[in-house]
């Protein structure tokens, strides 16, 4: 932890209660340079000294067995007070059963009679007033205010400070995500919704006070529990649900869980809980699961993809990423005729071979870098499809992918033109896909940046279109130039009736928008017979080609 230390220099004060003198002298001595000692020969006269000193002072060493008050009554009555109960208290104690008593009402150590090494006790006493010190600065600063737990970034941090200090190994790192809590908000509103994120947030603390943990909130309902290691989290995800049933009787208000036990192989909390929302991730949108665990295959997994993001820049360097060309065809003439082709990127990695962006290009969404990978393709297609109009003249348009992702750069449509304008080209023929989904994560935002993109006279193709399960009135006001069907519809059209009648009506519907349709994933004759009845105006698929390279797809200019 960074937090600066204002007051290092200051002498911190130290409360010493022991009825004995003796015991006064001893540990009087050993803290006597670094401290302004105070003392106390009972808990009532501890009580008075406490009181008046409250606001300085730094830790109490407080024996347990002693004449009028007791040290047991000294911590109860110093936890019951709101301003108390920050001071740590250490107990000075020979038997065994006081310990865990005292640590049970809340004192933060103890040292043992007869007493430890001098060093022993200083680095106690120094290492208690810090974790203390640390968690007022957090307290005072960085709280949640709708839930008054850790924010994120903090939470973070205290993690660490626990970790530091308490060096305890067997902790875990839990996610706890409330499921469709967008739902709750969009029902219910948001004000209900707050009460629903306070009362969860209730019931997290109150399971991590019962585990000597902490608890943060995090992102919306996402919330954090660094706690020590369970077997299990089934009381938790039971506790919540109870109390959602009890206070708004329903059972749809369940929490989802993600567990990373800590081990040596991470060094820092904030890869913890990475690890525990990739678990969490792993049962989003299933009924039966709602705890998961970070495994052996999800280590496999982070690896690989630690390994992916490691080797990128690598990869760029060694000019090891490529795009690939998929042809697609206008069926609506006698023959078919080419017409375009999409540009698809392809790294040949050194390990992996040739791999397809269906193992890295979520990754790459998910840390921004795959702005970095879209960038080089649109340069090389642009660049592609110079040299192909020099080389054949026919009509003929390239497509890109634009991630969600580049949606987000304010310089996008620039960046786009530049890269026409360079290479001489139409802008007529430098389309962009961008996938429905997309739209749905925020469709004014999306609207408007495609507004944008075709004032400039770039053509927008909607891709994966049905997927994303678009709501009808949506799609009349989005503004589109093509639709791409997703593969998925002419995967399944032959299977039954429903299927084709689907298809059938988005057709239709693409008539009544007046905009083409661009079919993806046709594999077969039938399917392009079929789909070319329907009134389809271009194909693309296996049927014609997989996608290939620069040099393999000129065979389609000269056939
Ligand atoms: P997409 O945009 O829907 O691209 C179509 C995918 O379907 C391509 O997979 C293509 O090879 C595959 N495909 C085409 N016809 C057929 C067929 O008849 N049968 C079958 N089974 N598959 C067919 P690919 O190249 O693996 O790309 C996968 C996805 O990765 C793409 O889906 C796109 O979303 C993304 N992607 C590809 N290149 C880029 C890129 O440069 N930037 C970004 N952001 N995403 C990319
Ligand atoms: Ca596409
Ligand atoms: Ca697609």
């Amino acid at each position: 932890m960074h937090t600066k230390r204002f007051y290092d220099q200051m002498k911190r004060q130290v409360l010493i209660v022991d009825d004995e003198i003796v015991n006064r002298k001893i540990l009087g001595s050993v803290l006597e340079d670094e401290y302004e000692l105070l003392f106390a020969g009972d808990g009532e006269e501890a009580l008075k000294v406490i009181e008046e000193y409250k606001d300085n002072l730094s830790i109490v060493l407080l024996d347990f067995m002693m004449p009028k008050i007791n040290g047991f009554e000294v911590i109860k009555t110093m936890k019951a007070d709101p301003v108390l109960t920050r001071i740590p208290i250490i107990v000075l104690t020979s038997d065994k059963s006081t310990e865990i008593d005292s640590l049970k009402l809340g004192a933060s150590d103890f040292i043992t009679k007869p007493y430890d090494s001098p060093e022993v006790i200083k680095a106690r006493v120094k290492r208690l007033i810090e974790l203390s010190e640390d968690r007022l600065i957090i307290r005072s600063t960085e709280k949640d205010e709708l839930t008054g737990l850790y924010s994120k970034t903090f939470f973070y941090e205290y993690a660490g400070v626990l970790d530091k200090y308490e060096q305890s190994e067997d902790m875990d790192a839990v996610v706890i995500d409330i499921d469709h809590f967008h739902l709750i908000n969009e029902i219910f509103g948001r004000s209900f919704g707050d009460t629903v994120l306070k009362k969860v947030a209730s019931i997290i603390k109150g399971y991590s006070e019962d585990l000597s943990g902490i608890a943060g909130r995090g992102d919306a309902d996402v919330f954090y529990l660094y706690v020590k290691h369970q077997k299990d989290y089934k009381e938790l995800v039971a506790r919540i649900k109870d109390e959602m049933k009890e206070a708004y009787q329903t059972n749809n208000i369940r929490a989802r869980v993600g567990v990373c036990e800590k081990s040596s192989e991470v060094t820092n909390v904030e890869q913890l809980f990475d690890r525990a929302k990739l678990a969490g991730n792993t049962i989003r949108g299933t009924f039966q699961k709602n705890i998961a665990f970070f495994d052996e295959e999800l280590k496999a997994e982070s690896f690989f993809n630690e390994q992916l993001i490691h080797d990128i820049y690598e990869g760029f360097n060694q000019k090891q990423f490529m795009p690939y060309f998929q042809p697609k065809y206008d069926v609506t003439g006698e023959k078919p005729v080419l017409k375009g082709a999409e540009a698809l990127i392809r790294w040949k990695h050194p390990e992996y071979g040739i791999m397809s962006p269906g193992s890295f290009v979520d990754l790459f969404e998910e840390n921004g870098l795959i702005q970095m990978v879209d960038n080089y393709l649109w340069g090389e297609a642009a660049a592609q499809l110079k040299e192909w109009k020099k080389k054949y003249s026919q009509p003929f348009a390239i497509s890109v992918n634009v991630s969600r992702i580049d949606i987000y750069d304010p310089e996008i449509e620039n960046k786009l033109l530049k890269l026409v304008e360079s290479n001489g080209l139409d802008v007529k023929d430098f389309h962009i896909e961008i996938t429905e989904s997309a739209y749905a994560d925020n469709p004014d935002h999306m609207i408007e940046k495609v507004e944008r993109l075709r004032k400039k006279g770039f053509i927008v193709e909607m891709d994966d279109f049905g997927a994303g399960y678009s709501a009808l009135n949506m799609i009349a006001s989005m503004p589109i130039d093509i639709l791409k069907l997703d593969m998925q519809f002419v995967r399944t059209m032959f299977e039954n009736e429903r299927n084709m009648r689907m298809v059938e009506i988005i057709m239709d519907i693409a008539k009544l928008l007046k905009v083409p349709v661009v079919v993806e994933g046709v594999e077969t004759k039938e399917q392009l017979d079929c789909l070319v009845g329907m009134g389809c105006q271009m194909i693309q698929g296996y049927y014609f080609s997989k996608p290939v390279s620069a040099e393999e797809f000129e065979k389609f200019f000269e056939s």
